[in-house]
């Protein structure tokens, strides 16, 4: 369920008209025209490119599916660079006129109930947008590309001498380590 309030006023469709004739819509949406979205994309992120069909089901309700995409930057927890990632959404829910007609619905439809006519196209595609967002900038978070150079600036233990150094070269050290490993293995 989603509403079609606070979502700016640009980008206006009526999907029932659009549907009743079968039409398709396409554009490029300022991401500043999104609410949420925008705060996620980063300043650079300009505009979602977005393509919608619209139709009607057999129980004449309207149907929008289509697809929406930006490049948006996204910040890795990992090497704290920001990362310029693609965000997708594939785009399949239908435009009811009533929280009624939403629950006769087959639950695991995606739903936006508007009540006027015309609705701002990022009140139909927002939601799939940010359930798209990545997480991490990089996109394998283990083998992000820039920790290395991370690891490479902290200081390193294994150039200190010290105690652990010692016991390593004892030929001992493997004999203690595979008594503890039995020991805690038996309790
Ligand atoms: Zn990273």
């Amino acid at each position: 369920m989603r509403g079609a309030m606070g979502t700016g006023r640009s980008f206006l469709l009526d999907p029932r008209a659009l549907a009743r004739s079968g039409k398709s819509w396409a554009g490029m949406v300022p991401v500043r025209g999104f609410d949420r979205l925008a705060v996620l994309a980063g300043a650079r992120a300009t505009a979602v490119d977005v393509r919608l069909d619209f139709g009607l089901d057999d129980d004449g309700r309207c149907r929008v599916r289509g697809h929406a995409q930006l490049r948006a930057e996204v910040p890795c927890q990992r090497c704290a660079r920001t990362v310029t990632r693609a965000v997708e959404a594939d785009i399949d829910l239908f435009v009811l006129a009533s929280e009624a007609e939403a629950r006769a619905l087959t639950p695991g439809h995606d739903t936006c109930v508007v009540t006027d006519p015309r609705v701002p196209v990022a009140a139909l595609i927002e939601d799939d947008l940010l359930l798209g967002f990545p997480e991490h900038g990089c996109e394998d978070r283990d083998a992000c590309p820039h920790a290395s150079l991370e690891a490479y600036r902290a200081p390193s233990p294994e150039l200190e001498d010290g105690p652990s150094r010692a016991r390593r070269d004892s030929p001992f050290a493997v004999l203690e380590d595979m008594t503890v490993a039995r020991d805690t293995g038996a309790g």
